[in-house]
């Protein structure tokens, strides 16, 4: 398995390819298509499926890009699927003064769900806090912890739509008794070994 990690626009949401076999799947499309394409050194894979980690603007900014240039479904988890219709909910409104809206995804997804990408299997883990759709996903050496979890002990902010700190403790509570070995890619700032990071919020 192969992840880039590539800048986003604007709030410097991370946007991840993770390649396996020429196959690859989207985490969060925060930067065009063409961006991507321009950062990826060698052939470009075949998409074949985008996931959002979170229904939130600044993970989003170029989903309907993606969706159409590649054909890829989109899979998010069921919780998230309102924010998608509502400006309010996924915060473009509010960040963008924009109303930006999406069509339904094609997979729902929802926690012990797996994704499949070349050889590789990504695992689903809810991880309700930031937003009650938050998810959290798993591959061999790897996480993608979305906006739960950053680098350094730093974690998702609570006050947004369906925002829940209680919810947000709970899920870095599960995650701090995961036994998983590798890195933690964040959904925004640098990645970090996944259980140094999460000692972070031991204490
Ligand atoms: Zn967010």
């Amino acid at each position: 398995m192969k992840i880039h990690r590539l800048a986003g626009r604007g709030y410097a949401s991370n946007c991840y390819l993770v390649e396996s076999d020429g196959h690859a799947i989207v985490i969060d499309p925060s930067l065009s298509l063409s961006d991507a394409q321009r950062a990826i050194d060698g052939e470009w894979p075949t998409v074949d499926l985008i996931i959002l980690t979170h229904a939130h603007f600044d993970h989003m900014l170029y989903l309907t890009e993606w969706r159409r240039e590649t054909g890829a479904p989109l899979a998010m988890h069921e919780m998230e699927v309102h924010a998608l219709s509502d400006p309010m909910k996924n915060a473009f409104s509010l960040f963008l003064g924009r109303n930006d809206v999406f069509a339904p995804p094609e997979m729902l997804l929802r926690d012990g769900s797996t994704v499949k990408v070349g050889k590789e299997v990504l695992r689903v883990m809810a991880t309700p806090g930031h937003t009650v759709g938050s998810i959290c996903l798993f591959g061999e050496g790897c996480v993608f912890t979305g906006d739960t979890v950053f680098t350094d002990g730093d974690y998702g902010r609570t006050d947004l739509w369906s925002g829940d700190s209680h919810a947000l403790f709970e899920s870095i509570r599960a995650l701090t008794a995961c036994q998983h070995e590798g890195r933690m890619y964040p959904g925004h700032g640098p990645d970090g070994d996944f259980r140094t990071e999460m000692r972070c919020f031991m204490r």
